[in-house]
């Protein structure tokens, strides 16, 4: 089993996730590419996020909470133009 860890340094939160999940969002990229697309939740202004891969061992598995997907909101942007006179 393989997870990628997020870290934001400037908050200091992690959070582990599901490949399976990240790759509904980003698509099957790899972890590198990940640094530069994903954000800290905390805020836009976080900077670059440390990403890596790991297979946690059994005693580290053990309690290790996920942040799965729940559902993927899409952005409504409206665009308008004016009708011609
Ligand atoms: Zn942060």
């Amino acid at each position: 089993m393989r997870l990628v860890r997020v870290r934001c340094r400037c908050c200091k939160r992690q959070h582990n996730y599901n490949p399976s999940d990240l790759i509904q969002i980003f698509g099957d990229v790899d972890v590198d590419s990940l640094v530069s697309r994903m954000k800290c939740e905390n805020g836009a202004d976080h900077g670059m996020l440390d990403v890596e891969a790991f297979a946690p061992t059994g005693r580290e598995a053990v309690g290790l909470r996920i942040r799965r997907l729940v559902a993927i909101k899409i952005n409504r942007v409206p665009v308008w133009k004016e009708d011609p006179a």
